[in-house]
């Protein structure tokens, strides 16, 4: 069929040239006779092109008519645009029908592009959001979103944990804005309403911070009365002796989980630490050793730079010492502890890592650590007097100073507990508390390279 065409084609060429030849053979001029046969063949040409330029130009369905090869040429032209228009409009009702889904859904999605704008939201990013798709499309989102917090968290690129917001309009809805990133840094962001979640959150952890409180009383009396028959306890029959020392040890027990308890709570309840002070690092990883020291004998090395932290003291203190009694706890007696305070490798944060070589924790159970009462032997934890709420204390401690908990362990080899600050929480030595640090980049240079292997 292609063939024949073309064929047809070249015997019309050959046809036209020798008319035009035989005409000038008659009129002893085959030179101009062809000549003129080969332009008429080409105006024939340019014709045919004429029209399928404005076919093509044009918004008409219908095919020119075209005689030979040109009409073959159509043809297949013809087809194509159709096959093609199909494939369109079926993409166009794939989309539709993706975004009506995705329109139908309960929580909010939202689109950005790298430029910041959105380029697109579902029905329930609007009503979370009170965006207008008319107005609000093509617009930077942080006109949207106002919230100083949004931008950080937007620029920041970090998104394992979703950022909490509430709408200056309903600041009795809490949200939660998950962030992907996607195609060419372009964003996802899904708009969840979270408010019966938090609400049911904040009436358990007051139901826990509230039953913590009443307990506190009676045990606190209980450990008093215990405490004094062990200032006796050689004057007491025999067969009460162990009844009184195990007693005292659950009573001891009950006492620091209320403790940690009522710690929980206050930090889950306030947002950020009231004491926000200049702490000293070097000063407080020497006394939190040394507090340790009064109860373990064990090698604690310390290596600190020296770059101090805002923070609560308190809190900082307090997250140092549980990560420390945690390595005395799981690690062999000969085995040293290291505690540092350096850059990270990239030199863009601060961390204070606590570093043993004991047992090490096998990977399943790292992600689930800092759960409250997580444990991954119940037995030895028990048997080591932990209340199984240390790792919680630290990772919302950490959240309250903008920085995050990040464990590393192998089992067999150790483990290591970093807790990350970010930039602006540090200060040179000798800088005020006002005066925040450029970067960290100065120091990074001295960081022996063999910190950037894991133990
Ligand atoms: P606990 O009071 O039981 O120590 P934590 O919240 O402090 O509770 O720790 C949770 C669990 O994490 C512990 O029960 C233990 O199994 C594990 N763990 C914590 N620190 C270490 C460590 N340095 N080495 C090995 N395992 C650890």
């Amino acid at each position: 069929m292609r063939g024949q065409a073309w064929r047809l084609e070249a015997r019309r060429l050959v046809v036209v040239a020798c008319v035009g030849a035989l005409i000038g053979f008659i009129f002893g001029e085959i030179g101009w006779g062809l000549s003129i046969g080969l332009a008429i063949y080409s105006s024939w040409i340019v014709l045919q092109v004429r029209r399928v330029d404005n076919w093509f130009a044009g918004a008409s369905d219908d095919i020119p008519e075209a005689v030979g090869v040109w009409g073959d040429l159509l043809d297949k032209i013809y087809r194509l645009q159709k096959r093609e228009r199909a494939a369109q409009d079926d993409l166009r009702a794939t989309i539709k029908r993706v975004q009506e889904s995705v329109d139908a859904l309960a929580d909010g999605v939202m689109l950005v592009n790298k430029h910041s704008d959105l380029e697109w939201c579902n029905r329930a990013a609007r009503r979370l959001l009170g965006i207008q798709l008319g107005r609000d499309i093509g617009q930077p989102v942080f006109n949207l979103i106002r919230d100083p917090r949004f931008k950080t968290y937007f620029d920041q690129k970090e998104y394992d944990e979703a950022l909490g917001l509430s709408m200056p309009n309903r600041p009795e809805q809490l949200l939660q804005l998950h962030f992907t990133e996607f195609g060419r840094n372009d964003r996802m962001i899904i708009v969840r309403d979270v408010t019966r979640i938090s609400k049911l959150e904040r009436m358990r952890s007051d139901f826990v911070a509230n039953v913590s409180h009443e307990l506190k009383t009676p045990i606190t009396v209980l450990r008093g009365y215990l405490e004094q028959m062990v200032d006796y306890y050689d004057e007491l029959p025999e067969r009460w002796h162990p009844a009184i020392s195990q007693m005292n040890g659950q009573a001891l027990r009950m006492n620091a989980l209320i403790t940690d308890l009522l710690t929980l709570s206050r930090l889950e309840s306030e947002h950020t630490p009231k004491d926000q002070a200049l702490i000293n690092m070097q000063e407080l990883i020497a006394a939190v050793k040394e507090d340790v020291l009064l109860v373990h004998e064990r090698e604690i090395n310390i290596e600190t730079a020296d770059i101090a932290l805002v923070g609560s003291p308190t809190e900082v203190r307090s997250a140092l010492t549980n990560l420390m009694v945690n390595a005395v706890k799981y690690t062999a007696e000969d085995k040293p502890i290291t505690v540092k305070w350096r850059p990270s490798t990239d030199g863009a944060t601060m961390d204070l890592q606590v570093i043993d070589r004991g047992e090490g924790i096998s990977p399943e159970h790292l992600s689930r650590l800092t759960e409250r009462f997580y444990r991954v032997d119940a037995g030895r934890s028990s048997q080591t007097g932990g209340t199984g709420l240390g790792l919680a204390i630290v990772k919302h401690i950490m959240l309250r100073h903008d920085g995050r908990l990040i464990i590393d362990s192998e089992i067999g080899r150790g483990s290591r507990f970093t807790c990350r600050f970010p930039l602006f929480r540090l200060r040179a030595p000798e800088s005020g508390i006002d005066t925040p640090m450029k970067g960290l980049e100065s120091l990074n240079k001295k960081v022996d390279p063999s910190i950037k292997s894991l133990f």
